[in-house]
């Protein structure tokens, strides 16, 4: 491997150089089933035809005016995105980390209007949200925290899932404007709260004029089996994150607003240079289109009950397995050991997983995989696991 990059990541020993649907192949000419999609990026899979189809069409049109201009598919996906969310507006970023960040900038400007000092956002433990100074320091995780001290100011830190830790912040530290949180956290462990925890968060947000900002950005554009995740709790949040998926792997971002998060930036308090180009919007609204036409939210509600299922039934006997939990296509299996080493071992076997929060095998296959595809997920990884845990056991 070359030394020309900065090691900021452990790769594996392996470089893709064509994909199709689930399937993708190395250099080599060996084919992999892809249950993690880029994470959580490729929901229609590599090489969706309706998505080479608008990346040349509009590659042959027009890449990138300026927001200095009016750009009508920026229009187009804001139209979209708000309607799907029942929220009111969008700024488009180019990434995660940057929909973040405008939501942190939203919840100051937002305070400081309402003459709040040292306005304070609520963040959650095992959370992630990035890797900018600001999203580093509102993730809850130290290792992708340290050597970048000072970090930035106006968080806290509370459990996650704990709506009694957020109502005793509301007591006592009258600074806070808002609460950042995903609803299922995807880099922590797939960690799937109680079934009213969102909408106690909402409850609370509204008693004390505090925005409710939601991570998206893993969960969103049909994974959880609903469009948005915290549509299973059927609430609407002030301020929501989205990115990953929106994409299919062109990079686009996005911070919508609605209610008192809505009307408030004006022109000169945020931009971007890439952010809403043609070509990331006109490839995002053939996303939406896709998943709304196959009504793959569904699928993957369906799917991922059936892998939950098959995972259940295939490692019922086997001790070591912690727990077996999900949310449509966001998929956890928890060992009672550390397993990181099972994802080289999957590659060997042609299946792409991760592991995250050194136990939780993460499953986020793409949303078009059939069930004969699912079953080969299921097979392969239950005798990776069984294996395993029967050499820790020795
Ligand atoms: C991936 C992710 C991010 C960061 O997105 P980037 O595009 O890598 O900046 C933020 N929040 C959540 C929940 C994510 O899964």
């Amino acid at each position: 491997m070359s030394n020309a990059l900065m090691a900021t990541y452990k790769r594996l020993p392996v470089s893709f150089e064509r994909g199709d649907g689930v399937w993708l192949w190395d250099t080599e000419g060996k084919r992999y089933l892809d249950a993690l999609s880029g994470i959580a990026v490729c929901g229609l899979g590599h090489a969706h035809p309706a998505i080479q189809k608008a990346i040349c069409d509009q590659a042959s049109k027009l890449l990138h005016t300026s927001n200095l201009y009016q750009i009508p598919l920026q229009e187009q996906l804001g139209e979209k995105l708000i309607g799907l969310a029942n929220m009111q507006q969008v700024f488009f970023a180019n990434s995660g980390a940057e929909a973040n960040e405008a939501a942190i900038k939203i919840a100051r400007f937002h305070g400081n209007q309402k003459g709040v000092q040292n306005p304070t956002i609520v963040v959650m433990e095992r959370s992630f949200h990035g890797r900018t100074l600001a999203t580093l320091t509102a993730t809850g995780n130290r290792k992708v925290q340290a050597g970048f001290e000072p970090l930035v100011q106006g968080f806290i830190r509370i459990p996650y899932d704990d709506i009694e830790s957020l109502k005793n912040v509301a007591e006592n530290s009258p600074n806070v404007v808002a609460v950042l949180v995903e609803p299922v956290q995807g880099e922590g462990g797939i960690n799937i709260p109680a079934e009213d925890y969102l909408t106690q968060i909402r409850q609370l947000c509204d008693e004390n004029g505090w925005l409710m900002m939601l991570d998206e950005i893993q969960t969103g554009i049909g994974r959880s089996g609903k469009f948005f995740s915290h549509q299973h709790q059927g609430i609407v949040p002030d301020v929501m994150t989205l990115a990953k998926a929106l994409g299919n792997g062109m990079p686009i971002g996005a911070c919508l607003v609605s209610g008192k998060a809505a009307n408030l930036l004006g022109p000169g308090n945020h931009g971007t240079t890439f952010g809403g180009n043609p070509l990331a919007c006109r490839v995002a609204l053939t996303v939406l289109e896709t998943v709304e036409q196959a009504d793959l939210t569904t699928r993957a509600e369906v799917l991922g009950a059936k892998l939950l299922a098959d995972f259940a039934d295939a490692l019922i006997d086997v001790t070591g397995v912690e727990e077996i939990r999900g949310q449509g296509l966001l998929i956890g299996i928890e060992l009672e050991h550390p397993c990181g080493e099972l994802v080289l071992r999957a590659l060997e076997q042609g299946l792409l997983i991760n592991v995250t929060a050194d136990k939780v095998i993460r499953l986020l296959p793409p949303l078009i995989m059939s069930d004969k595809e699912a079953e080969q997920l299921v097979q392969t990884l239950s005798t990776l696991i069984r294996d395993f845990l029967t050499e820790q056991s020795e």
